[in-house]
């Protein structure tokens, strides 16, 4: 199954994404967290997309579809993909149409995660995540080490309260109209409420799916 998560920055997508990806038997394929990843190693990728993230803005198409057609062509994705924060531009919902069909898939369904801007800024405020696996903690401190790794837990520079409004209106600019892409595109979306604990919102999402 190929699912898309889909919502506004700090909706909760990369926390669901493991957790539906278990249930469904898919792998998750985050681009924030690869990025980030090139970021702390210094690869080129991680030099070119620096400056736009820390900023909160888009890193360019190109450069995501590349992440995405490889990944989806490797052998840990044949099952099926998680697609956490994914397509964030009309062109990469079109690009990510052409890689799966590349690979003989369709997107099965766009989970849009609910939520209103006053619970996004309370969260992010109050998130870390780990430096190593990405897995974001609410109420942890900087410092303090990950559950699942060991690694430590640190805040995430595009979290600090300018970033996080430029991203809301990045996201009411570029990546809203994709909802809309996708429906006139007659994909199926399910709709869930992402205000509530962690198993709550999984819950209402497997349900929505179907699981
Ligand atoms: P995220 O972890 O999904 O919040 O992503 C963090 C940052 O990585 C974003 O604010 C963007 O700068 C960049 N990024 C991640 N995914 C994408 C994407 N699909 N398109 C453009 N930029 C992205």
């Amino acid at each position: 199954m190929d699912i898309l998560l889909f919502g506004k920055p700090g909706a909760g997508k990369g926390t669901q994404a493991p957790m539906l990806a278990e249930s469904l038997g898919a792998a998750t394929l985050a681009t924030g967290d690869v990025l980030r990843g090139a970021v702390r190693e210094g690869t080129p990728l991680g030099k070119k997309a620096k400056e736009y993230m820390d900023r909160g803005d888009l890193v360019p198409d190109d450069v995501i579809l590349g992440i995405v057609g490889e990944a989806l062509a490797s052998k840990p994705y044949a099952n099926g993909a998680i697609l956490d924060g994914v397509v964030r531009t009309v062109p990469q919902a079109e690009g990510l149409e052409k890689v799966l069909k590349s690979v003989g898939r369709k997107l099965d369904a766009l989970v849009y995660f609910d939520i209103d801007n006053e619970h996004i800024v309370e969260r992010l405020s109050g998130r870390t995540v780990c430096e190593k696996c990405q897995t974001p903690y609410m109420g942890r401190n900087a410092g303090e080490k990950c559950e699942k790794c060991g690694g430590t837990l640190v805040r995430r520079k595009d979290d600090e309260p300018d970033a996080v409004r430029n991203r809301l209106k990045v996201y009411e600019r570029q990546t809203a109209p994709v909802f809309d892409w996708y429906r006139r595109n007659g994909a199926r979306i399910v709709t869930v409420d992402a205000v509530g604990t962690v198993s709550e919102v999984t819950q209402r999402a497997r349900k929505a799916l179907g699981r």
